[in-house]
């Protein structure tokens, strides 16, 4: 293959991405853009195995079968509602090729065209220091993150006197060894760099809290892009390149928008240590206060009375999967009069988006799903807001509790609707660890159970 028609067909594939990222952007096109990305994809890779500068298609192969062969495994294996520490995982491994890519062009310049051991071109140098310090942060990142949503470490945020000055001295040292590659070529200040940033990635990480890891899941997505970029830069491959470059601006879009919609600032997020000293505390704390319990009968009678309803889903809907048996019971809802929404909050679920795929997997109609903002208001004049496995996005400590490791966040006022219903199994706290206060209110009554099994219990009340 020319390298002209290389060039040529890696523009079409970025076109391609660029056409899945912007179908991706809403449920209604999604499906398109995913086709998009897949056709892109496959462009790439046959151009890149059609390229003259392969030396051997049996290794790549290998890599194909046995990566393949562990993904497939991984990816039939996991639950829905794990898929953010997958995401991490996946992450560390893109830093850890982008070290390992940086380290062959060190040792093997003449391979990559940048020169000789011990001679190779300043600019190279940039790139690969570069490259290797950000793959080193993904990888180290991506992995407490990973620990930290698989709960094989706290998810309280670790803070210590003097982290942040300690975070700048790193930093400082990344440029000095980045400027000491360049300048004296030497494997010490490779290593070195590369022990640093190492150890960057995970002092950024461990000072952040459980309510804010959404924020670094797709900050490290973004890192794992700029990390993909530098490898381009070293491999001279334009649309490495590019993809790297698309990976890491959408991730940083994606972090910035969740910062705004959980009312943080991103700097405070990168630098860590929010407040929480509540977090984990207060779970399933009761003490002697009572709540208000009552059945499926009960939840069908409500609601089939009220002529507005606004659901609010949250991870204990995707744990139980009962987007279907939801969708039913809205359906019955709406046969008999009632007017029926959905209240998405930004960080429902435990990713991005969650709970838009779990009910557009249900067929609920998009117009009748709205965002926090959309929605918030009509709270007001709803009769019941049916709670279904969502707490924190709830929970009023947001708005005032200054020592609450979730203050500041939005929430949904579900509280303002005449009767609140809360579907849970227990008092338990959610993902944040915090009480939630809601639970005690006069106008609020818990239904404790599965989820699907409430639902469909309800859907039968109501038949
Ligand atoms: P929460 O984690 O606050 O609450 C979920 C609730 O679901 C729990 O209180 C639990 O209570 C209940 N639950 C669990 N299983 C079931 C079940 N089978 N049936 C019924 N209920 C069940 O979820 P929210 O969606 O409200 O909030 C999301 C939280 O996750 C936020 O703190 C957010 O910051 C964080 N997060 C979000 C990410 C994202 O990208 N969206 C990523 C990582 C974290 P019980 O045990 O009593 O049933």
């Amino acid at each position: 293959m020319t390298e002209n028609l290389a060039a040529f067909l890696y523009l079409i594939a970025s076109v391609c991405f660029i056409l899945a990222l912007k179908g991706l952007s809403s449920p209604e096109s999604a499906q398109s853009g995913n086709r998009f990305g897949m056709a892109g994809m496959a462009i790439a890779i046959i151009t890149t195995l059609a390229l003259p500068g392969v030396v051997s298609y049996g290794a790549i192969l290998a890599g194909i079968v046995i990566g393949g062969a562990i993904g497939t495994f991984v990816a039939l294996r996991i639950q829905m509602t794990a898929l953010p520490q997958l995401v991490a995982a996946f992450h560390s491994l893109v830093g850890l090729a982008a070290v390992f890519v940086a380290a062959a062009a060190f040792y093997t310049p003449e391979a990559y065209g940048i020169g000789v051991a011990g001679d190779i071109a300043p600019a190279s140098l940039v790139e690969m220091g570069l490259g290797v310090a950000i793959g080193a942060i993904t990888f180290t990142g991506s992995i407490v993150a990973f620990a930290k949503l698989q709960g094989l470490v706290s998810g309280a945020p670790l803070v210590f006197t003097g982290q942040h000055y300690l975070n700048a001295a790193l930093g400082i040292a990344l440029v000095v060894l980045i400027v000491a590659l360049v300048t004296g070529q030497s494997a010490a200040a490779f290593w070195a760099l590369t022990a640093v940033a190492l150890l960057l990635g995970l002092l950024l990480i461990l000072p952040i809290g459980g309510a804010d890891m959404p924020v670094v899941v797709s900050m490290l997505n973004s890192y794992s892009g700029w990390a993909a970029c530098g490898i381009g830069f070293t491999l001279g491959n334009n649309l490495l390149i590019i993809t790297g470059a698309l990976v890491g601006s959408s991730g940083a879009i994606l972090s910035y928008i969740m910062c705004k919609g959980m009312n943080r600032s991103i700097f405070n997020v990168i630098l860590g240590g929010f407040g929480t000293d509540a977090a984990g505390a207060a779970a399933g704390a009761t003490g002697d206060r009572t709540v208000k319990t009552g059945s499926a009968e009960d939840a069908a009678f409500l609601m089939e009375n009220a002529s507005s309803v606004i659901i609010v889903p949250g991870y204990g809907m995707a744990v139980a999967q009962a987007q279907h048996a939801l969708r039913e019971m809205a359906d019955l809802l709406k046969e008999k009069g009632a007017k029926v929404t959905y209240a998405i909050h930004p960080v429902a679920g435990r990713m991005p988006g969650h709970m838009n795929v779990l009910l557009a997997e249900a067929n609920v109609p998009y117009d009748e799903v709205f965002e926090l903002e959309d929605i918030n208001r009509d709270f007001t004049s709803t009769d019941v807001a049916f709670v279904i496995g969502a707490n924190d996005v709830t929970n009023p400590a947001a708005k005032t509790d200054p020592k609450s490791p979730i203050y500041g966040m939005p929430i949904l006022d579900v509280e303002k609707a005449k009767t609140v219903l809360f579907v849970k199994r227990s008092m338990a706290s959610g993902y944040a660890g915090v009480e939630n206060e809601l639970f005690f209110r006069d106008n609020t009554m818990m239904l404790f159970g599965d989820a699907k099994k409430m639902c469909e219990e309800i859907v039968k009340s109501l038949d």
